[in-house]
């Protein structure tokens, strides 16, 4: 645990969060600000500071968050019509939470994949 890490604090418990899936190395919950019908935020438990950092200390763990990514897909229904997973990485990335975390997008079109 991160001191004055916002996610951090969702897995301890301290701050609520609408969670959809745990496992014991995930956790998936409701994006407080959602941008789509389903927005899911799915993050490890232990802290790194983004997905790159992430995958590079422990590829098993993000192999499992994308497991968590494909289970949390299934139960909010999105599998067939598809849905986007975005890690928003480092300031040029617009990440603000300084927590990996990936964002799955779905329950309509998502439209173009970035702003023109
Ligand atoms: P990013 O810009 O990729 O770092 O995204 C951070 C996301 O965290 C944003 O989409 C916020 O809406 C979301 N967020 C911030 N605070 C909370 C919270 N307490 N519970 C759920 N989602 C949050």
């Amino acid at each position: 645990m991160e001191n004055d890490c916002l996610f951090c604090k969702i897995v301890a418990g301290d701050i609520p969060a609408t969670v959809v899936r745990e496992t014991e190395t995930t956790l998936a919950f409701r994006d407080i600000n959602p941008k789509a019908p389903v927005h899911v935020l799915v993050i490890p438990k232990e802290h790194y500071v983004d997905v790159a950092t992430l995958a590079q200390a422990d590829p098993a763990l993000g192999g499992e968050l994308l497991e968590t990514v494909a289970a949390v897909a299934e139960s909010e229904g999105v599998l067939l019509d598809g849905f986007r997973l975005i890690f928003n990485t480092g300031e040029y990335g617009g990440q603000e939470v300084f927590h990996a975390h990936a964002h799955l997008l779905g329950g309509a079109p998502i439209g173009p994949m970035v702003a023109g």
